[in-house]
């Protein structure tokens, strides 16, 4: 790591592999400034009265438990449920710490939505009711990866994408084709925005129009040579977020941060990690590479552009060279059958090692015609794209070809290959390799270095933190050679017994693999009708909410909904203002979606959400659990469904005042040996299998709402 960390206290385990003995708080804080800073439980009264909200028991204890966590380093898992206050609970704690040790806290969330939520909202009102007390400003910034930020000199003349690039998504790119179109809206926002935030461009565009402005930070060419260096969206949001006290980013930076020898983020010493049951699947995303034909032929082609014009007329056979792999790894992929990779074929082996030896050729060729583009910007930033993305394909194919020189016992990553859905065809077949666990590298790069705490309404799995603290690379509390850490549940304000129905469909069949059964859309058709609509209908695939969306719009009197036939936020809008009005979407895009009030008194869920018998990633960990003697389905296939149940159900209550039902029509849910676990990661609801009874339940719900 670079200079950029932080300092350690003296306190620190002398031995940097000494993961057992918890981190002292790295940056030491002032004591006479500490001293002179209210505690924590005064501030957060302060911010709580100042909000106009009342202090909470679990808030409260979540607060001093962070403090406890900053204090001694020990890392953290606290489960809150919704309703907690859970953003003041950790930012108050933080933000007092980062003012006494004058060193900066990250907290990083799995969405947008909660970004906002804290930049927006939280933030402005914590450091308002706090400022008085506190004697100075408090300081919080927004940082991302800077190809979330508008590249000023890509979008004013740089080198613009090959329209080739484009194809995974849009072929034409002309003026007055839908990428031309949204193009033209970007550069329209860009005279307007301030801050040259992606997410703040509402609607959003396409990836392939976005990539026409950005740059990744590999591509750009370094403020001091670019000429809108001054001027730069991403230099000053890292500017802002050097001299924040708290800097709220993503997990994905979070984990390229701690994953790579660059600083990405300023040096921090506190690690808030919100939205914590998404962290692996996030890392895991972050850290897969891909490779595919069209990928490989577009670096070809700019590296032949560059290299055209270089002395050495070598560079150029290369440049084809890179150009014939493509075409080879284009023709083996499309060949290849989709999913986990267990043996990798020779002729794709040999593909993979040309495309590897020419990216790495190309590149020493255009760093070598390179010297004297200093001066020349646009020739420089081409240059840089082009290296970037060869440097990314030799890393790749690298990377992949290095798996298969392990036994599969001993391999520490997974290969797959995704081959294009019929309703998508353009995108083509890409090679993917990603992490077995990514417990290993957050434990020796994140737990090791900084006092983490981590918080979400659902981290304790079957009712222990011991599933998602195996995954997160903190093994088991109290066990010799684990990093120091405790989990705690502060509980939830709400009477989840009084306030919700868990009911399961105990009569209906086990859910077959194909199509949803006549039973199960009678009984959704039965309850949407008890409950006057009002119903989140949250299915394991896009394939059967739409089935189930097509099949009920003939037979329930209430508007109908269904993911993909508008932006997500349009149809969550429509579905909270138009109270009847039901909303079909898949499990995974909900979480986060917070619908509150009489609009939302029905969850059902189709059936348990266990990962595909053929998930490449999840069938792989099953297997490398199963070979260390552990339980690869419990492990690995009921704690992905445990927490995707748990978010799911998460939806129905969003405030004191929420009543409503879950159903979920899958009856193993009472009836399988793994059931108890799955129950006991959901809320304490009062739990039914009567259908008579919740169908009454629901009618005395719907009666109640006041016309
Ligand atoms: S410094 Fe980099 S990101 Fe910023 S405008 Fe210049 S090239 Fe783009």
């Amino acid at each position: 790591m670079s200079a950029g960390r932080p300092r350690k206290s003296s306190s620190q385990p002398t031995d940097p592999a000494d993961l057992t003995a918890p981190l002292a708080t790295t940056d030491i804080e002032d004591a006479a400034v500490a001293g002179a800073l209210p505690p924590v439980p005064e501030l957060l009264a302060a911010a709580v009265a100042a909000i106009g909200g009342e202090e909470r028991p679990g808030q409260v204890a979540m607060a001093e438990a962070v403090q406890h966590a900053i204090g001694t380093g020990e890392h953290l898992a606290v489960q809150a449920g919704t309703g907690t206050g859970k953003s003041l609970a950790y930012l108050v704690p933080a933000l007092r710490h980062a003012m006494a040790a004058k060193s900066t806290v990250v907290v990083a969330t799995a969405t947008i939505a909660l970004q906002r939520q804290l930049i927006d909202r939280d933030l402005p009102r914590l450091v308002g009711a706090l400022r008085p007390l506190l004697g100075q400003e408090p300081r919080y910034a927004i940082l991302k990866g800077r190809r979330n930020y508008l590249c000023l000199h890509r979008q004013k003349g740089g080198p613009a994408d090959d329209p080739q690039d484009a194809l995974f998504e849009h072929a034409d790119t002309g003026p007055s084709s839908p990428l031309g179109r949204q193009v033209k809206r970007l550069h329209e926002w860009a005279e307007q925005t301030t801050t040259g935030d992606r997410d703040e461009l509402v609607p959003g565009v396409p990836e392939a129009a976005w990539r026409q402005v950005s740059v990744s930070a590999q591509e750009c060419i370094g403020a001091q040579r670019c000429p809108f260096g001054s001027r730069c969206f991403a230099e000053k949001a890292r500017e802002a977020a050097a001299r924040a006290h708290i800097v709220v980013t993503n997990h994905a930076l979070l984990a390229i941060d701690a994953t790579s020898d660059i600083d990405v983020l300023p040096g921090h010493d506190v690690v808030i990690v919100d939205e914590a049951h998404d962290l692996v699947d996030r890392v895991t995303s972050a850290t897969t590479g891909e490779l595919s034909g069209p990928a490989v032929d577009a670096a070809a082609r700019r590296a032949g552009r560059l290299t055209e014009s270089a002395a050495e007329g070598g560079a150029a056979a290369m440049a084809d060279q890179l150009r014939q792999a493509a075409a080879a790894l284009t023709i083996d992929l499309g060949d290849g059958s989709a999913g986990r990779m267990d043996v990798l074929p020779d002729t794709l082996a040999a593909t993979l090692a040309a495309v590897r030896d020419a990216a790495g050729e190309c590149a020493d060729a255009i760093m070598a015609s390179a010297a004297g583009l200093e001066d020349d910007p646009q020739r420089l930033a081409t240059a840089r794209m082009t290296l970037a993305s060869l440097d990314d394909l030799q890393r790749t194919a690298h990377r992949v070809l290095e798996v298969f020189g392990e036994p599969v016992s001993a391999r520490q990553e997974v290969v797959w290959l995704d081959l294009p859905f019929a309703e998508d065809a353009r995108r083509p077949p890409t090679l993917r390799v990603a992490p077995l666990e990514v417990g290993p590298v957050l434990r020796n790069r994140l737990f090791a270095e900084r006092t983490v705490a981590l918080t979400s309404a659902t981290l304790a799995l079957g009712g222990s933190f011991a599933p998602l603290a195996i995954q997160w690379g903190l093994g088991l509390p109290e066990t010799e050679g684990n990093p120091a850490w405790q989990g705690i549940d502060v509980g939830s304000p709400f009477d989840h017994p009084r306030s919700g129905i868990l009911y399961v469909a105990r009569h209906l069949p086990p859910p077959g693999r194909d199509q949803l059964a006549e039973a199960y859309l009678t009984e959704l058709e039965e309850l949407i009708a008890a409950a006057g609509g009002r119903t989140l209908g949250l299915f394991s695939s896009m394939r059967a909410a739409r089935q189930a969306a097509d099949a009920l719009r003939d037979r329930i009197e209430v508007p109908l909904l269904c993911q993909g036939e508008d932006v997500t936020a349009q149809l969550v809008r429509q579905f909270t203002e138009d109270e009847p009005t039901c909303l079909f979407g898949t499990l995974s895009l909900w979480q986060g979606v917070d619908v509150p009030g009489s609009a939302l008194q029905l969850v059902v869920i189709d059936r348990i959400p266990f990962p595909r018998p053929d998930d490449p990633l999840a069938s792989a960990r099953q297997r490398a659990v199963a070979a260390r003697g552990g339980n690869g389905f419990m492990t690995v296939a009921a704690a992905h469904a445990a927490l995707l149940l748990a978010q799911g159900a998460g939806r129905l209550l969003r405030t004191m005042t929420d009543r409503g039902v879950v159903a979920v029509l899958d009856p193993r849910l009472v009836t399988a040996r793994y059931g108890g676990f799955l129950r006991a990661s959901l809320p304490p609801f009062w739990t039914t299998t009567d259908p008579d009874l919740v169908r009454a339940a629901l009618r005395r719900l719907s009666a109640s709402v006041p016309a």
